[in-house]
């Protein structure tokens, strides 16, 4: 049970944060789940993760706007695995609009659970982390973490801020056994994006095949959609011993989209 790692993951009931739990719990860690869902919903993706290995998984429904909740979240986990030893900060959501028109409460949602969720699990986790002299935080960014896109401003600024964030906390923790980064994907084809599909159709008057066409995989040079098993994959890789010379990056899953 001592060497059974722990992880927690945040808006892990859908999409990417799902895949890199289930990911996880292959490698047999303990991983605490968390998203806005209903019981139902929370306890289809605990028995779809819980069904990957032999680790315990347990939901926490932290609303990630709410600084108290993700405090919990973070103390529950230290309380029923002993710690966290893998924090990943993956919650997002997205809004897509012209300034002009861009909603105010959708500018501070969009800050508060993309950006300011991750300093609170940070700060919360991090001493747990030192004590133990091993930690690994991983902040799912986005290729608009390094390049803007028009129409998203609250989205780009939050991404660029949780770059900056990852930086600042890799270097404050680089002597304790922790490292600290981003992964910033291109396109991944989750209930996220399918959204977006249809806001940037709206807002930039465009039919919804034209905008994956035309809009997103010719952003990608690949011409393929980024997939959760390979971003799941890549969140390993960084939780592994190999590799902890890597920390304060910024690292690009994006099909050379930033390349350009
Ligand atoms: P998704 O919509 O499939 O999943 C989002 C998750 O966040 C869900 O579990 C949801 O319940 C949770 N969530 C939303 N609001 C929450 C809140 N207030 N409190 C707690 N949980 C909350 O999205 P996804 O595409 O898997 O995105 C996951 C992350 O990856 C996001 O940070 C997103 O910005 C980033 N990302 C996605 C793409 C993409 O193309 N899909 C590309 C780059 C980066």
């Amino acid at each position: 049970m001592s060497d059974r790692r722990t992880a927690v993951i945040t808006g892990s009931t859908s999409g990417i944060g799902l895949g890199i739990a289930q990911r996880f719990a292959e490698e047999g860690m303990n991983v605490v789940l968390n998203g806005l869902s209903s019981p139902d919903e929370a306890e289809a993706a605990r028995r779809a993760v819980d069904d990957r290995g032999d680790g315990k998984v347990i939901f926490h429904g932290a609303d990630m706007t709410k600084p108290a909740e993700i405090a919990d979240l973070i103390a529950t986990a230290e309380k029923q695995f002993g710690g966290v030893d893998i924090l990943v900060n993956n919650a997002g959501i997205q809004h897509v609009a012209k300034i002009e028109a861009f909603p105010a409460e959708k500018w501070d949602a969009i800050i508060a659970i993309n950006l300011t969720s991750a300093f609170h699990t940070i700060r919360a986790a991090v001493p747990g982390m030192k004590a133990r002299g091993s930690g690994r935080i991983i902040n799912i960014a986005s290729a608009h973490g390094l390049i803007a896109s028009p129409f998203k401003a609250a989205y780009v600024a939050a991404k660029h801020g949780i770059v900056g964030l990852t930086k600042t906390i890799a270097l404050e923790t680089a002597e304790d056994g922790i490292t600290v980064n981003a992964i910033c994907p291109g396109y991944v084809q989750t209930p996220l994006v399918d959204g977006q599909i249809a806001d940037t159709a709206k807002a930039r008057g465009m039919s919804e095949e034209e905008v994956k066409n035309d809009v997103i995989l010719k952003a990608q040079p690949t011409k393929e959609f980024v997939t959760v098993e390979e971003i799941a994959d890549y969140a390993l890789f960084l939780s592994s011993d190999a590799g902890r010379s890597i920390t304060g990056a910024a690292l690009a899953m994006d099909g050379g989209w930033t390349a350009q």
